[in-house]
């Protein structure tokens, strides 16, 4: 086995270096960087020559245009771009992510916002595309270091006050955005363009610029019957195109799947005869919460089967409750009970709808399934619709979910055996159809992991887009737009917040995921030693947790002598506490090395007496 220790001394020396170099701005470093710019960009070998041109009318010539990207690319979530242009800054979305295996025991991650704190002067919006939590997640933790104003529509701003709410955040200034209505922030006009994904209110943005249209796809597909609202306005896009796009930001979610993603109402069809084919059973739909269309057709379905709805799920109530308030969703009178009052209905009298589709821990299905739903206990009559699909890393706990309900006597149905989910996301053929409509100049795919981008850059290719003309983006890069070309410019500070109840971490700098790591991985030894006067007294008090321990060999009593010899050998009249509790650690350290092959976290603690 390879020497852990040295394994993980490796890990926080790489980590330093691939911290993204963050440099002020200044004449020489752009230049610098000009010379030696990334490949895939032209180095406009006339750049000097058109900054003269304007030379005369210096008041008229606006700094060039800037986009920022703090999140979301090279990662699905967290989105965040900036443009900025002169002394004007707006945020595109503000999302989060739910931490991996990689980042244990933290709630959220957001992105690191160090820059747009350091122009906080400048920011003259935040303007949200969509609802969803990698849109909107990290608003709070943003508007806790800036006061800006807040953009969205009507549903988009209801979710983001619920969490306003929960973090105390009063006094936001909202502006309420609704399609074809154009919005000045700053230099920016952004025109809101309505658009069909997996949750009512989305948009693109249109974003016209000193220098030219910038149009942000924001999330969305290409739905032509759409269970509620307007399909996405194609017509708009179309002029948008026909009048002339600067710079495409598309997204990529979808981009590894072909043809076209299918309609919001095939997913209603299947609920439909699913609800006829278990008329005599109780049903329970899992689904996302924000999905309010999902929600509309399920009610509308449990009407048509004379069925009640019951909710169960904290944001499940929350969602329903904005959505109706703002008029998104529709609930014909006394269609929905508490769920308190299913105890005394029949089964098929009732259709439970709740949260818990991604198998999250917490949530009112996984509880259901573990048994311990305080409300529902899952039985033989009971069929389960899960109206979803796993989000990539979430499988395990999605089928643990399912295999525990079968347990119970339940019926499962999950996506890999109906037509119950359908995907907001565009698929290539939809993404070629965004694309020839908007014909821009420049493009810069987003929302993506590496091959997804890469493969929505080829995808552009393949409609005739030169290479020359596309960026592949990463965390902290900053791209100058102009006429003549792209320019990659110095990166800023960027990266992950780690954000573990009130405590933020920054993830560059944390020792707390280092920590955690070698906890789960190796355990603790924990060694309590009492002082007075200088001197040891009594033995040294060895606990340990998580660590494996094999008691055959005498390692207990061979501790215990290394702990003494190394107590023996330090000079405790001379030296300090915290180098004697250093010293500790580097014998036990060394000896746990040699003879166990593991290195767990070692806490010595000196009381004195
Ligand atoms: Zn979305
Ligand atoms: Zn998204």
């Amino acid at each position: 086995m390879e020497n852990k220790n040295d394994k993980t001394q490796n890990k926080k020396i790489n980590r330093k270096i691939v911290k993204p170099p963050v440099k002020t701005a200044n004449r020489t470093d752009k230049r610098n960087q000009s010379k030696n710019p990334n490949k895939r960009l032209p180095v406009k070998a006339n750049a000097e020559k058109s900054n003269n041109r304007h030379i005369r009318k210096p008041s008229l010539k606006p700094r060039p245009l800037r986009v920022v990207f703090l999140g979301g690319v090279g990662e699905i979530g967290k989105n965040m771009t900036a443009l900025e242009c002169g002394d004007d800054i707006i945020i595109i979305d503000a999302g989060a992510i739910f931490p991996t295996e990689e980042t244990p025991g933290f709630d959220l991650i957001v992105p690191d916002v160090s820059y747009l704190v350091e122009n906080a002067k400048k920011v003259r919006a935040l303007i949200l595309t969509h609802g969803h939590e990698d849109h909107i997640g990290g608003v709070p933790y943003l508007l806790k270091e800036m006061k800006i104003p807040v953009a969205g529509t009507k549903l988009t701003l209801a979710l983001v006050d619920n969490k306003l709410r929960e973090h105390r955040i009063n006094d936001v200034k909202e502006i309420t955005l609704s399609p074809d209505k154009k919005v000045q922030f700053g230099c920016f006009k952004v025109q809101p363009v309505n658009v069909n994904h997996s949750i009512a209110g989305s948009l693109a943005l249109a974003i016209e610029t000193p220098y030219g249209t910038v149009f942000h796809s924001g999330d969305f597909k290409i739905d032509l019957t759409p269970v509620a609202g307007e399909p996405i306005d194609l017509k708009t896009i179309s002029d948008i195109g026909a009048s002339g796009v600067l710079l495409y930001l598309g997204e990529s979610t979808n981009i590894e799947r072909a043809g076209y993603t299918m309609s919001e109402t095939t997913v209603g069809n299947t609920l439909d005869r699913l609800f006829g084919e278990n008329s005599d059973r109780r049903l329970i739909v899992a689904t996302f919460a924000s999905n309010v269309h999902r929600l509309q057709q399920i009610i509308d379905i449990a009407v048509k089967h004379r069925r009640k709805v019951a909710l169960s799920g904290r944001s499940m109530h929350n969602v329903l409750e904005a959505a109706e308030k703002i008029g998104e969703i529709r609930i014909p009178e006394g269609a929905v009970v508490d769920i308190s009052k299913i105890k005394n209905m029949r089964d098929n009298e009732i259709v439970v709808i709740s949260t818990g589709s991604q198998g999250e821990p917490m949530s009112a299905l996984t509880r259901m399934a573990n048994g311990d739903n305080p409300q529902i206990s899952v039985g033989k009559n009971d069929t389960v619709i899960i109206s979803a699909s796993p989000i990539p890393g979430n499988e395990k706990l999605v089928y643990r979910v399912i295999n525990n309900l079968y347990r119970l006597g339940a019926e499962v149905v999950y996506e890999s055996l109906e037509n119950i989910h359908v995907s907001g996301h565009a698929c290539r053929e939809e993404h070629k159809i965004m694309h020839t409509l908007l014909k821009p100049q420049y493009f810069i795919p987003v929302h993506g992991e590496y091959r997804h981008l890469k493969k929505h850059v080829l995808l552009a290719k393949e409609l005739g887009m030169p290479e020359n003309k596309m960026f592949i983006p990463e965390i902290g890069n900053r791209i100058e737009v102009t006429k003549n070309g792209l320019r990659r410019v110095e990166n800023v500070q960027s990266g992950s917040r780690l954000i573990d109840g009130e405590g933020i971490e920054d993830e560059n700098q944390s020792m707390v995921i280092e920590d955690r790591r070698q906890l789960s991985e190796e355990g603790l030894f924990i060694v309590s030693i009492a002082v007075s006067n200088g001197e040891v007294v009594g033995e040294p008090a060895i606990n340990s947790r998580g660590f494996v321990f094999d008691f055959h060999r005498d390692y207990n009593r061979e501790i215990r002598e290394v702990i003494l010899k190394a107590i023996d050998s330090f000079d405790l009249s001379r030296g300090n506490i915290d180098d004697f509790k250093k010293h500790i650690r580097r014998n036990l350290r060394n000896y746990l090395m040699k003879k166990t092959r593991q290195s767990p976290m070692i806490v010595p603690v000196v009381v004195e007496l």
